[in-house]
């Protein structure tokens, strides 16, 4: 089948629309008919060149539609189901499928840095020229063919343009804290960095009871919108030292690192109570490496780890981010920023590399 593309060649050059040929879908695919999909700080590192992987390549991998088509095996959704594409299609046989963390997939992370499949395929070509899959979807796009079992339904609860959102930043900011920190009540978090998946680091740690929030983001429109969201305080890194001393003297509960350079991951760790835990959330530049100072784990006790898609299967996590969505206790559609159709792909992705406060999304 065909469909319309947003199309990445290579750094520095226009995204432009083409029409890309899918490969049929298989006996256990969905064809899913994308309505809403946001352009993820992983998406901008490719379009930055701070990664490399294959190109011509199709970015985009949060986001939500309907389902249009069903292979004959598929028994979890049907045709009309609204769903939420989950990035992480997994091997399903690894020990890391097995304990239950298909985004921490060993094949599946080897596929998406030769963007792929896990089957060696991606399923999508222009003119004959193989096309590549970004993050294991591909879908800024009119439709994708997926695997049924990274298309998660919705039940119809949220307006697709929201659901997107759920695909990526809110899975992976708000089981930061929820899974990956595992955050009690009353503490004090730090937030570093408040983009797309800070903000839902934010909520997190307001859904987990924090005491007190503190946000560091150079941007004042996005330190607004953390206020809005539940931060407590919301300050400019240069002034996060200050700030630190007046909230919690001995440091933070629990730290998260929503940008992933090395020196944000330092502030985070570095603004980490004795004994408590640092979390590193966003992804940083190929290449890159912490410089640790050991005290900060012999003498401090401190934790350091990291989170992958929020450290649960997203099949799980999903309802439990829908119930949440549903109480009124996390936001989505205000966290939404510029749409974008998806014959300006180019603009969108121009506007996302602004750093605005709300998530950029292309509505195919
Ligand atoms: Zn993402
Ligand atoms: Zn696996």
């Amino acid at each position: 089948m065909k469909t319309r593309a947003g199309l990445f060649r290579a750094v520095g050059e226009p995204l432009e629309l083409v029409e890309l040929d899918l490969a049929e879908p298989g006996r256990d695919d969905v064809v899913v008919r994308m309505a809403a999909v946001g352009i993820c700080g992983t998406d901008l590192h490719q379009v930055k060149g701070e990664w490399q992987r294959p190109t011509p390549m199709v970015l985009g991998h949060e986001g939500a539609g309907v389902v249009e088509h069903v292979g004959a095996d598929v028994a979890t959704v049907a045709v009309g189901d609204e769903v939420v594409l989950s990035w992480a299609p997994s091997c399903g046989h690894c020990p890391d499928c097995a304990r239950g963390r298909p985004a921490a997939c060993v094949p599946l992370h080897r596929a998406i840095g030769n963007g792929t499949l896990v089957d060696g395929t991606t399923g999508m070509s222009v003119g004959g020229e193989t096309v590549y899959r970004g993050t294991a979807t591909g879908a800024w796009a009119e439709h994708v063919v997926v695997t049924s079992k990274v298309a998660l339904p919705t039940g119809g609860a949220v307006p697709l343009r929201d659901a997107a959102l759920l695909g990526c930043a809110a899975l992976t900011g708000v089981g930061a804290v929820l899974f990956a920190a595992r955050a009690e009540p009353g503490g004090v978090a730090l937030v570093v960095g408040a983009g797309g998946v800070g903000q839902f680091v934010v909520q997190g740690a307001r859904l987990a009871g924090a005491e007190a929030i503190v946000v560091a983001d150079p941007v004042e429109a996005r330190r607004d919108q953390a206020l809005r969201l539940g931060a407590t305080h919301a300050v400019h890194p240069d002034d996060l030292k200050e700030a630190m001393k007046e909230i919690a003297p001995v440091g933070a509960d629990y730290a998260f690192d929503a940008v992933g350079f090395p020196e944000t991951s330092a502030t985070a760790l570095r603004f980490t109570r004795s004994g408590g835990t640092t979390v590193m959330v966003g992804l940083p530049p190929t290449g890159l490496r912490l410089d640790l100072d050991p005290a900060e784990f012999l003498r401090r006790e401190k934790f350091l780890t990291g989170t992958m898609y929020g450290s649960e299967d997203p099949a799980v996590a999903l309802p439990i981010l829908l119930d949440h969505v549903a109480a009124g206790r996390l936001e989505l559609d205000s966290l939404l920023g510029e749409t974008f159709p998806l014959e300006r792909i180019d603009d969108a992705v121009k506007a996302s590399l602004e750093l605005p406060a709300g998530r950029v999304l292309i509505e195919p």
